[in-house]
């Protein structure tokens, strides 16, 4: 894709700090990391979202975010712990349309935060979990 980043990256038309690649991935450095040591694990080929990913290669990038993940514990990067975050559709903060793991040291006082909205706090009943979980069983 010619004006995709990460299949530039991919192809040796733009810089990269690459951790670690095989013949279905690559993972790098984000150039923007949330914490030093960020990495994102991407697939050779260009897919967009989840919907795309066929699932051997979806569980390929997350055993390589595993892999990745255990050795930012085992090296210099600051890592008391590990966020896996994976953004698809627009709505979900993509901005990068290749379909990218993103795999995020953390330490205490990162200062990397979540919110939720106002309900969070609100715990839905058990009627409605069950009615959702039986709207979503219908269709898998
Ligand atoms: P997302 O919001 O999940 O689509 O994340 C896209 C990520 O790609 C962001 O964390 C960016 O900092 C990162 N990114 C964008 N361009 C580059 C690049 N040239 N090299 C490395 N990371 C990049
Ligand atoms: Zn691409």
């Amino acid at each position: 894709m010619q004006n995709c980043i990460f299949c530039k990256i991919i192809n040796n038309q733009a810089a990269a700090s690459i951790v670690y690649q095989d013949e279905i991935c690559l993972a790098f450095m984000d150039i923007q990391p949330v914490t030093p040591g960020h990495v994102l694990v991407v697939p050779r080929q260009h897919l967009i979202g989840l919907g795309d990913l066929p699932p051997e290669i979806g569980g390929h990038l997350f055993q390589v975010g595993q892999k990745i993940a255990a050795g930012l514990k085992k090296s210099l990067t600051r890592c008391e712990g590990i966020n896996f975050f994976l953004a698809d559709g627009a709505v979900a903060f993509q901005t990068v349309f290749h379909v990218h793991l993103h795999v995020i040291p953390r330490f205490e006082g990162d200062g990397f935060r979540l919110m939720f909205g106002p309900d969070y706090r609100k715990l839905p009943d058990r009627s409605e979990l069950d009615r959702l979980a039986d709207d979503l069983k219908l269709v898998l």
